[in-house]
């Protein structure tokens, strides 16, 4: 199987449980280790178990999000701030240009039910994506 096809699978065997924690919740709580390049009160950055592109990281609230499907009005602010922290990461590790990403339920390829922007880059990227 390739890369891709794994990661389809993964999002297709995907349970959502809304309350339920995932791994991100562990790694927010330092249980588990990652490869943190970014963090303050509200999010958390940290490189891509299985990285898609040279760099591939995820930029997460602290606060579970299941899923965009699940964001709240509330949410708002820290919607514009995680963009803003992929942006100033990206601006940063990735001056010629980068992707963001969220996959959204099965179809849109989700498969942790913790919202997350993926920021993928260091080569051209293609489009339409897969
Ligand atoms: P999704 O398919 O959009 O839900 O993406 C989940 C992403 O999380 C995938 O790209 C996985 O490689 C990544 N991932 C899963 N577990 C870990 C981990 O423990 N550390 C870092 N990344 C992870």
């Amino acid at each position: 199987l390739s890369k891709m096809s794994n990661e389809v699978e993964k999002a297709s065997k995907a349970k959502y449980e809304k309350n339920t924690e995932t791994i991100f919740d562990k790694i927010i709580a330092k249980k588990i280790p990652a490869d943190i390049i970014y963090e303050d009160e509200q999010c958390l950055a940290f490189n891509d178990v299985n990285p898609q592109a040279p760099v591939h990281f995820l930029v997460i609230p602290k606060h579970r999000i299941p899923m965009l499907d699940e964001a709240k009005d509330s949410d708002s602010e820290i919607l514009g701030h995680l963009m803003l922290v992929a942006s100033k990461l990206g601006k940063q590790k990735l001056p010629k240009g980068y992707r963001l990403v969220i996959n959204n339920g099965k179809d849109g390829c989700q498969s942790v039910y913790h919202l997350h922007l993926h920021v993928l880059g260091g080569r051209q990227m293609k489009w339409p994506p897969g």
